[in-house]
């Protein structure tokens, strides 16, 4: 048996997915990962954006520029590309 995970901030990809299972958290992705973090985060402001958050970044990389959330977690694949407008989660920062 796998060993209980914490919910906490800071956890890998592969953490989280580990943890939505052990809790029964359906894992949703591309398109739907805002899904995954308003499961586990809660909402966040009503009206606010993923775009105003200081957990959004942009990265550099394959002569491109993509948006990520430092709290989903950052791969250089589409699989942890973000959307500023997205509805922000309960761990939203205003930046
Ligand atoms: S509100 Fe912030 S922490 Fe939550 S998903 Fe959006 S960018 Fe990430």
């Amino acid at each position: 048996m796998s060993e209980k995970i914490q919910l906490r901030l800071g956890m890998s990809v592969a953490e989280r997915i580990e943890y939505m299972r052990q809790e029964g958290i359906a894992y949703t992705i591309n398109g739907k990962k805002i899904e995954s973090m308003t499961r586990l985060w809660g909402k966040g402001p009503e009206g606010v954006r993923c775009g105003d958050c200081v957990q959004f970044v942009t990265q550099n990389y394959h002569d491109g520029r993509f948006f990520k959330c430092r709290l989903y977690g950052i791969t250089r694949g589409a699989g942890t590309d973000w959307r500023k407008k997205w509805p922000a989660c309960g761990k939203f920062t205003e930046r």
